[in-house]
């Protein structure tokens, strides 16, 4: 059957800043769900696993010094600290999906992105919350905060959104229907542009 998506041989690379409490995680997981061809690429992070996080699904979970030596060997596509932690793109991962065909999502920070942006062939696409207002409300609704850390994500945050303009495309999640039509137009799209 003809499908609207996953029409090369090579897959594409799409790049995902949002800042925390954006619903970014949602709007890929739909992507992956309604697309075989879409895969989220698992990083490499030294923070410690969430309760409702898994090894190898959500990040490969490592010591500080595995990461580094990780580093010394260029293992990674690009890597960065956030929040004191480092996390990376593993290089290895991309390379291998995008060969099978499937288009990589890397869902990183801005730092990272900017790294890319520098030369590496992707579509880098913001997502914002519709306002900072709406925004703490959706992280004090996570309840997975104390009140410094989260602080301290909102103000990351701000300066995240400052670097919108940047990216290809800046997608509002206001309504997760709206801005998950727009992202998946998104990716339709940039796979039938003429390269
Ligand atoms: P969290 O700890 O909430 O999962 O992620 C914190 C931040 O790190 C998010 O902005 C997330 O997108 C970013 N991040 C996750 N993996 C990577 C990665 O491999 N590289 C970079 N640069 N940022 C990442």
């Amino acid at each position: 059957m003809m499908k609207v998506l996953g029409g090369l041989k090579k897959g594409l690379v799409f790049v995902v800043s949002a800042p925390a409490g954006t619903g970014k995680t949602t709007l890929v997981q739909m992507l992956c769900k309604e697309f075989d061809c879409v895969v989220e690429s698992v990083s490499f992070t030294t923070r410690k696993p969430r309760p409702n996080e898994r090894e190898g699904k959500d990040y490969h979970f490592i010591s500080a010094a595995e990461f580094e030596k990780k580093i010394k060997e260029g293992e990674f596509l690009e890597h960065a600290k956030v929040f004191n932690h480092y996390y990376g793109t593993s290089l290895l991962f991309v390379e291998r999906e995008q060969a099978r065909g499937k288009h990589v999502v890397l869902v990183i920070d801005t730092q990272g992105a900017m790294k890319l942006m520098g030369g590496f062939p992707a579509t880098f696409i913001f997502i914002s919350p519709p306002s900072m207002k709406e925004l703490k409300k959706r992280l004090m609704a996570r309840r997975s905060e104390t009140e410094e850390a989260m602080e301290e994500r909102l103000s990351w945050a701000e300066k995240e959104m400052s670097l919108a303009p940047r990216y290809d495309y800046h997608i509002i999640n206001e309504d997760l229907k709206v801005a998950y039509e727009v992202l998946r137009s998104i990716l339709i799209a940039v796979e039938h542009k003429n390269h």
